[in-house]
């Protein structure tokens, strides 16, 4: 059983983010604790520049919602936390930052069945100094 288990969700496909949290809440301590990541792709500044003021904070807000919505229906209780850069190093940050024990991640895109393992996926478990749970 673990302590603290990071889950890295790919919004674009829940219906794997669900199967995660239900397999993070089985492997949890009793009094452990489960965070729900998403990462933002970073927006080029000069497209910040076109942006309305807030806007990024509120997509935020409302990304971390749809995460909270997500942990309910998979009658999780977990933290969120959304962050803007690239999937994999913002990942090992998280993981690092929280003292996680246990990743759990999916292998890849839905339905990519010839690749062994996909980029975010192969670069957490080379990288990441924690246990890494591959869901499949
Ligand atoms: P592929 O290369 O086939 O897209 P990835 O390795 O990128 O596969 O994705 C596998 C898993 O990595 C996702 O299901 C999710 O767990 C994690 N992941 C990918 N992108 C993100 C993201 N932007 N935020 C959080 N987790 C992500």
């Amino acid at each position: 059983m673990y302590k603290s288990i990071l889950v890295p969700i790919d919004l674009a496909h829940r219906d794997v983010g669900q199967a995660m949290i239900k397999r993070a809440v089985a492997l949890s301590d009793e009094n452990g604790k489960i965070t729900l990541l998403h990462v933002i792709g970073d927006i080029p500044a000069y497209a910040q520049s076109y942006l309305p003021e807030g806007q990024l904070q509120e997509n935020l807000e409302e990304t971390k919602k749809t995460l909270a919505a997500l942990a309910q229906t998979a009658g999780a209780k977990a933290d969120t936390i959304v962050r803007y850069g690239n999937a994999s190093p913002v990942i090992l940050d998280e993981a690092n930052e929280l003292g996680a024990d246990l990743i759990i991640i999916a292998s890849h895109h839905p339905g990519i069945k010839d690749y062994l393992m996909g980029s975010t996926a192969s670069r957490v478990v080379r990288h990441a100094a924690c246990s890494v749970l591959i869901n499949r």
